[in-house]
């Protein structure tokens, strides 16, 4: 069971700067997030677009913004649960909030923070009829270790980003990368493109195209896909994994059924400090909703604040908050403890 002060859902900016403001109170931090990556939308969705409206910078990507976040978070530890969705909560006998993840992680804190965003994003699913049968035994929706795939013969279907960024990535790790897609176009950074074409011309990857995965077989584990061409039918292919990457889709998801105020699909909040109506559990970011709300970054940098202030003082009832600036404790007096 992994403990914490606050257990935070959701490691998209308004989450990671939560563990900021936690640590200066000297609150300990554990972050859950389905994606196998911290940054939410801005590492899923627009990594490599300029942001112009964070105070302080012209102009960011959203992909170097999360790293910032994390390296001015790394002095206070923060602890992650990724590729993981948080499925249920419960109080216990000591006050103390239990939420276990759909991979069965449990987690146990007296505060919990939902920065959930948009919900947890779900893999668009390819329809498949078996497809249920071979997930986690040979069917992946998210590469969260390259390494597993190495010496593996995989199929990948999708012609976005993420389709054509992964077949490039693992035609040096796997023994067999073949990309399989609907059409003969993509629509992905031309550059990807062309190097995905580059690799079939040379062998490294198959292409297939005008195609689509309908099939799957195995015994206990996946062994082999069946790919059907538009005019030319069906072909087997061996496989020992298939990576289906048509994207995600955000949902409310679990939390929508754990006793929360919602509107609108969002967690109504007290803007006093963030809190829903639920004792002890707080929604900042953009899953909450009040009157006037932006979904907007620096709002939910606001928002992680006010709460970290309310969750010390429930945390330490008998203690008082002592607010100080940063420029007068600075952060080295933090990074050991
Ligand atoms: C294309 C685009 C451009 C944008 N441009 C700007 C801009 O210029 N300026 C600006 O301020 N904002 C911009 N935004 C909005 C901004 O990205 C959001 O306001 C911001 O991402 C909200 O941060 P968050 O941490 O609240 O949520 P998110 O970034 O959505 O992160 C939430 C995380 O919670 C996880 N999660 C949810 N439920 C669960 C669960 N049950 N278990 C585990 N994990 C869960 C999700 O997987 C996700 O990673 C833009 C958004 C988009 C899509």
């Amino acid at each position: 069971m992994i403990q914490t002060d606050i257990l935070i859902i959701g490691a998209g900016p308004t989450g990671l700067f939560a563990v900021f403001e936690a640590g200066l109170l000297r609150l300990k931090c554990h972050l859950i997030d389905s994606l196998p990556q911290p940054g939410g939308q801005l590492t899923e969705i627009y990594p490599k677009k300029p942001i112009y409206d964070i105070p302080g910078y012209p102009d960011v990507l959203a992909g170097d913004l999360v790293d910032n976040l994390l390296k001015q978070i790394a002095p206070f530890k923060p602890e992650f649960t990724l590729g993981e969705r948080a499925e249920t909560i419960e109080r216990d006998n000591d006050d103390q909030f239990v939420v276990t993840t759909n991979k069965g992680t449990v987690h146990r804190a007296p505060v919990v923070a939902i920065a959930g965003g948009l919900g947890s994003f779900e893999p668009r699913k390819p329809p498949i009829s078996n497809i249920a049968e071979f997930e986690d035994k040979g069917v992946t929706y998210m590469v969260r270790n390259p390494e597993e795939f190495r010496g593996s013969k995989v199929v990948i279907a999708g012609g976005g980003d993420s389709a054509l960024d992964w077949t490039i990535y693992l035609a040096d790790v796997a023994s067999e990368v073949t990309l399989v897609h609907r059409r003969e176009g993509f629509r992905a950074a031309l550059d990807s493109v062309e190097k995905v074409r580059e690799l079939n011309r040379r062998g490294k990857v198959k292409l297939l195209t005008s195609s689509q995965v309908i099939g799957l077989s195995g015994n206990g584990k996946l062994s082999s896909v069946v790919v059907n061409h538009k005019k030319m039918g069906g072909t087997e292919i061996d496989a020992d994994y298939f990576i289906p990457l048509f994207g995600l889709i955000p949902k409310l998801g679990p939390i929508g059924d754990w006793g929360l105020e919602i509107e609108d699909n969002a967690i109504k909040v007290d803007t006093f400090d963030y809190s829903t109506n639920v004792p002890g559990i707080y929604a900042i970011g953009d899953i909450n909703t009040y009157p006037g709300k932006l979904k907007l970054i620096l709002c939910g940098f606001h928002e992680a604040t006010l709460m970290c202030q309310s969750a010390y003082k429930r945390i330490h009832p008998d203690k008082k908050v002592s607010f100080k600036y940063t420029t007068v404790t600075g952060i080295d007096g933090f990074k050991d403890e």
